[in-house]
């Protein structure tokens, strides 16, 4: 074994002689350069080029180049707020664009369902965080000083109310339900996520997190989750199935704390209510995952309730609006006037 090792070592340091000597061609004549490798926004590419009378062989490495756009096609995010709405989409890496002739900014909302909080007498008032996926709406309450909350389903066919057990979630920022698992999330708006059994409402587990999360949204088109930081951290984080963090961007336009966000394959949206003369506004924030600000969309809520938290369903929006206690109204959102 070892012989055969030493031939080949010495035919090697050959064939290396041979061409080193060749490569003392006293003037190369090289072909063009060819394309080996072609670069990408990515990697970079590869040519080669020969020497015609020695064989003597050059490469040259290609620096990265801009983004290769495959051709725009329709995207039918929010029909009826997105008017012509396009997109292209990078071949190489994840950058995409979008496009639209025309998008309603202005925008109301249609009553579609309520959910009371008959447990009042545990002092859980305080809604916040929720979330709808199109056959129940769940809202979390919470007590004033946070030591306490639990989570109601709204079976919105029947009209059936459900509540879990209480627990201590913090703030119970925002809700999100995850298909595959058939579980709702609660954010507690710190560090912490609780998930329960959409059906049941029998609580599974809790998550801790490395960051602190105001608001989260599940992705099921790919199976991520993209989260806000909080009114000092004004930044969507990108987080894969196991909450490591993968990807963020800063908020280009910040206002106030986020009340909740969610997201489809193209868009984050993100919940706002800022309090303008006298009355609180509901804006939602849109942005493209490569951080790119799109729109702000205003929604007229004709009571001056404070909306807590948004859900997209088949690209329509639905947001819980407070109304008087103990109840919170769940409503779908149209461009106004509808
Ligand atoms: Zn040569
Ligand atoms: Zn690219």
């Amino acid at each position: 074994m070892k012989k055969i090792l030493v031939i080949v070592f010495i035919l090697s340091a050959l064939a290396f002689t041979v061409s080193c000597a060749e490569e003392k061609c006293t003037e190369h004549l090289f072909s063009d350069w060819n394309v080996k490798t072609a670069p990408t926004c990515i990697d970079t590419g590869l040519d080669t080029r020969e020497c015609e009378k020695c064989g003597f062989f050059e490469e040259r490495t290609v620096d990265i180049v801009d983004h290769s756009f495959d051709e725009w096609y329709a995207d039918d995010v929010l029909p009826g707020i997105f008017i012509g709405h396009e997109r292209r989409d990078c071949k190489f890496c994840d950058l995409y664009e979008t496009k639209f002739e025309e998008v309603k900014t202005k925008l109301g909302v249609v009553y579609l369902t309520r959910t009371e909080n008959t447990l009042e007498s545990q002092g859980m008032n305080s809604r916040q965080g929720g979330c709808y996926n199109g056959s129940n709406y769940y809202q979390a309450f919470i007590a004033e000083d946070e030591s306490s909350s639990f989570i109601a389903k709204n079976n919105i066919k029947t009209g059936e109310v459900i509540f879990s057990e209480p627990r201590a979630m913090g703030h119970a920022n925002d809700m999100t339900y995850i298909p595959e698992l058939n579980q709702v999330l609660v954010c507690d708006s710190e560090t912490k996520v609780f998930f329960y059994d959409a059906d049941t409402l029998e609580f599974i587990k809790e998550c801790e997190l490395s960051k602190n999360i105001g608001a989260i949204s599940y992705n099921a088109h790919n199976n991520t989750y993209t989260g806000y930081g909080n009114s000092k951290d004004k930044t969507i984080y990108i987080l894969d199935e196991n909450f490591n963090f993968i990807g963020q961007f800063p908020m280009k336009e910040t206002m106030k704390t986020a009340q909740g966000i969610c997201s489809d394959a193209t868009y984050v949206y993100s919940l706002y209510t800022p309090f303008v003369d006298g009355r609180h506004e509901c804006h939602i924030i849109i942005h493209d995952y490569n951080g790119n600000y799109i729109a702000t969309l205003n929604l007229s809520l004709s009571n001056g309730y404070e909306a807590e938290n948004l859900s997209i369903i088949d690209g329509q929006f639905y947001i819980a609006v407070c109304t008087p206690n103990p109840f919170v109204t769940l409503n779908s959102v149209v461009p106004y006037p509808s």
